[in-house]
């Protein structure tokens, strides 16, 4: 039997990078998959044809992460289509990198309402399904920025140091009805989110790792499928860093 074999997960922003890779391991692992995308809708319905080639039930969304509106009817709509949801993986994502002289209040916002506030959306949305459920697994993508901090990316640090302060409340109010909620840190990842910065920033995190490489959307999407399945039921609250020992 394969590991997700039953079960039905929602994955925010999967049009490309992380999110792809863990929809494409996720139905591997036998799990009908429901993802949203914001703009890439060419992208998300190649990404649904190919999860459907795998033998799953898969379909896209267009749905905004930052929005408690669209989410809310985003839940509605899938569990109509696929009758229950057990994990919901929060990976839908964005920087607006600058300096704090130069951060506009819009750059704050965005990346604080894309990032943090669409956490709190799809929880609050899932709370209840899941305990009617009887259990489900929350898996919310921070970084290792988060953590460390970084320069530049005050907004975007703020918003997934965000997360895993919420990640360990919801663990701790939702356990006891079997709902687990755990967090993944990445390091550097090679997606089109890394692929924006100049080579003096990549060279610059490539000399700190000491595996000596970047990681890949892959290595991101098995510790997913592993906080996922019934391989981690007493793993909860915790945040695991996927990132070549960058933050040790
Ligand atoms: P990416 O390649 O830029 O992909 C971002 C995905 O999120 C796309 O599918 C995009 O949809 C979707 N998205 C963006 N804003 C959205 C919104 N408002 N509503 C719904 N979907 C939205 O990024 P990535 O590198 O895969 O990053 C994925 C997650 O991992 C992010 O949370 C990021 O912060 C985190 N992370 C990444 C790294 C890394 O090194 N790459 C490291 C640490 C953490 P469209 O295609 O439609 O725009």
């Amino acid at each position: 039997m394969k590991l997700l074999e039953g079960k039905k997960a929602i994955v925010t922003g999967a049009s490309r990078g992380i999110g792809e890779g863990i929809a494409r391991t996720f139905a591997q692992a036998g799990a009908d998959v429901a993802f949203t995308y914001r703009s890439s809708a060419e992208r998300a319905q190649q990404l649904e044809q190919a999860l459907t080639g795998l033998g799953v039930q898969a379909k896209a969304y267009q749905s905004d992460a930052a929005s408690f509106e669209d989410t809310e009817k985003l839940i509605t709509s899938i569990l109509a289509d696929f009758g229950a949801i057990d994990i919901a993986v929060n990976n839908a994502g964005i920087t607006q990198d600058n300096l704090i002289l130069r951060m506009s209040e819009e750059q704050w916002d965005k990346v604080i309402d894309t990032n943090l506030k669409s956490v709190f959306n799809m929880t609050k949305q899932l709370a209840r399904p899941m305990m009617k459920n009887r259990g489900g697994s929350i898996i919310n993508i921070t970084s290792i920025v988060g953590m460390k901090g970084n320069a530049g990316q005050s907004n975007y640090a703020a918003s997934k140091a965000g997360i895993i302060g919420f990640t360990k409340s919801i663990a701790q109010e939702l356990g006891s009805r079997n709902i687990r909620c755990n967090a993944i840190a990445p390091g550097f990842i090679e997606t089109e989110m890394t692929d924006q910065l100049d080579e003096a920033t990549k060279e610059n995190y490539f000399s700190n790792i000491p595996m000596k490489r970047f990681g890949t959307t892959a290595e991101v999407a098995n510790v997913a499928l592993f906080l996922a399945s019934d391989l981690s039921t007493y793993v909860s609250g915790q945040t695991v860093s996927v990132c070549g020992a960058l933050n040790t």
